[in-house]
């Protein structure tokens, strides 16, 4: 089981701020950017490399998800903005082997990423 799925499962505490049949979202644990929600199927893809046609809904959730959350946190508009990241593999800085969408937001973020 990876923590992601033990948040999902309540098994280990984190503020869900959001849900739906397919995702939930919680606030990272160690915040890159004033927000910094993780986005995550609850069904378990290992990492968007390995998703296949049977997981197009959920990778269509994911960023439905995303949009959703930052109009809730007030960044869903072009004034402000937000990031999505996914990192695929060590090169990337993949560290949890359950996908992923970082979004990131509340500061101006530079250009090119890390
Ligand atoms: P990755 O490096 O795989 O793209 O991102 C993994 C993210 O998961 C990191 O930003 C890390 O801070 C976050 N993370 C790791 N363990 C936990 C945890 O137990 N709870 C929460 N909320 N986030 C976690």
């Amino acid at each position: 089981m990876t923590i992601f799925e033990k948040i999902i499962a309540r098994e280990i505490p984190a503020p869900i701020v959001y849900e739906d049949d397919l995702v939930a979202a919680f606030n990272d644990i160690n915040p890159q950017a004033p927000i910094h929600v993780l986005i995550v199927p609850k069904k378990i893809i290992p990492r968007v490399g390995e998703a296949t046609a049977e997981n197009q809904a959920t990778l269509g959730a994911l960023l439905l998800a995303a949009g959703k959350i930052a109009t809730q946190l007030g960044v869903n508009e072009t004034s402000k903005g937000f990031r999505l990241v996914i990192n695929n593999g060590q090169d990337a800085g993949e560290t949890v082997p359950h996908l992923h969408v970082h979004l990131l937001a509340g500061r101006e973020l530079t250009w090119p990423p890390g």
